[in-house]
């Protein structure tokens, strides 16, 4: 499997688009993994291709097996692992990270992935031992809060250590023993999202939220004790939306620098690591200097921009094909 793999996801039309007469202008080829998208007023459509696509039939369970199956296995192997969502506000990154929790056909990566670790577990041999661990993050206007142990007044801090390399000060890393406790952990976290979207004007389509989990496993092997440790990061990021178009002013527009610099200091890295450059920019923004050991060398990281295939989106998903194929 290659270090860095690149997917495009397009939602539905929904009802009230259909209503309004809305239609589509995207159109996905399988066989060679392109994107077309057609400008409406020049009638130009322009192709991008990437590692694999998924047209809006594609159900939940499909995009898991075929993209983030073979990342867990990793994670479980030992690799350190990331998942990305990508894309403008309301295409689909909380539905394809998160989806509906508890409902098995339409629950996302993040629980699909839980449901896959756990059901390794219980199916391994007893001769393994596992250890899981969760932490939640959010990362608003580069200040980062936990949200498994929510205080709005407390940013926690980026270190550096000899040994664990870049870490969050203070960060609670919880022990999990099912998926329940897991799920629990999820869904304690996301109230804090959810309780600062509705007071505050979306605030989650503004902030990146990282969903880590921790896997080791301890593994008897001709006499000496075998230690593996892998994590999973799965990362819900902020809206791609350019702000300028909303006429951002003040705390909005400090917000929407902020959100570019770190979604560019992103694609500069993956673009670094496909290119196999020698300086990696993981120093410009939190997001990237945190998942540090989790981008490159020995990692995997899978990328997906979600789109519209809506015809008055077409100049946000153009940008979201576009940043997803310099990653690629
Ligand atoms: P984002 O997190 O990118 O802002 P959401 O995930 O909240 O977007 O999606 C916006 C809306 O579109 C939600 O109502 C969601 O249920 C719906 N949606 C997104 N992707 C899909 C999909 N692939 N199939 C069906 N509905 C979807
Ligand atoms: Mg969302």
């Amino acid at each position: 499997m290659e270090t860095v793999r690149v997917i495009v996801r397009s939602r539905p039309l929904n009802k009230s688009e259909k209503e309004r007469g809305n239609y589509s202008i995207v159109q996905f080829d399988r066989k060679i993994n392109q994107v077309a998208i057609t400008d409406i007023k020049t009638n130009i459509a322009k192709t991008f291709a990437y590692d694999a696509v998924f047209d809006d039939t594609f159900t939940q369970t499909q995009l898991y097996d075929e993209s983030a199956y073979p990342l867990v296995e990793c994670t479980l192997q030992g690799y350190n692992t990331t998942i990305f969502a990508y894309g403008q506000t309301g295409c689909g990154k909380t539905y394809t990270m998160l989806g509906v929790p508890h409902d098995s056909e339409l629950r996302g990566i993040i629980p699909n992935s839980f449901a896959h670790i756990f059901g390794c577990i219980s199916e391994a041999s007893e001769q393994k031992v596992f250890s899981v661990r969760c932490s939640y993050i959010e990362i608003y206007n580069e200040e980062v809060r936990d949200l498994l142990n929510y205080d709005p007044n407390t940013k926690l801090e980026l270190r550096e250590d000899k040994n664990k390399g870049i870490f969050v000060h203070h960060l609670k890393e919880h022990p999990v023993k099912n998926i329940a406790d897991i799920g629990a952990a999820m869904e304690g976290g996301n109230q804090h999202r959810i309780v600062k979207q509705t007071n505050m004007n979306e605030k989650s389509s503004r902030s990146h939220a990282i969903f880590t989990i921790y896997v080791e496993t301890s593994e008897l092997q001709n006499g000496k004790n075998l230690l593996r440790a892998g994590k999973l990061n799965l990362v819900d990021l902020a809206g791609s939306e350019r702000q300028k178009k909303t006429g951002a002013e003040g705390d909005r527009l400090k917000e929407a620098i902020k959100i570019n610099l770190s979604l560019s200091a992103l694609g500069n890295v993956i673009n670094a690591l496909v290119e196999g450059s020698h300086h990696v920019p993981y120093r410009d923004s939190k997001l990237t200097l945190l998942l540090q050991d989790s981008l490159g060398g020995n990692t995997k990281t899978l990328m997906i921009a979600v789109i519209s295939p809506a015809d008055y989106n077409y100049d946000e998903s153009l940008s979201t094909l576009r940043y997803a194929s310099r990653a690629k």
